[in-house]
């Protein structure tokens, strides 16, 4: 899973990031920046394919995009986890 972070005051709300997203999972906040817009955020993770064009459109370089690694769920697993990697 993807997660981004869209940092509110440099964001513009161009709308570029949603339009060139192909996931459809970016929308604008209800809330209002400094500049008085909408800025962008990430309404569906689960959608969030890492493509980065959102990251690579935007204007103002306000998105950073992460990888979520999940942790294995119990102790015994991860120990078996790394016996066999
Ligand atoms: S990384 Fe790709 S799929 Fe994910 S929000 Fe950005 S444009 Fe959409
Ligand atoms: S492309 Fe950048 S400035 Fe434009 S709405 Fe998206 S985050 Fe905001």
């Amino acid at each position: 899973m993807f997660i981004l972070k869209i940092n509110p005051q440099r964001c513009k709300a161009c709308g570029l990031c949603m339009h060139f997203c192909p996931a459809g999972g970016l929308g604008h906040a209800a809330e209002f920046n400094a500049a008085g817009y909408h800025p962008a955020e990430q309404q569906d993770a689960t959608k969030c394919t890492g493509c980065r064009q959102c990251v690579l459109m935007c204007p103002d370089v306000a998105i950073e995009i992460f990888r979520v690694v999940e942790e294995a769920a119990t102790p015994a697993a991860k120990t078996e986890e790394a016996q066999t990697s």
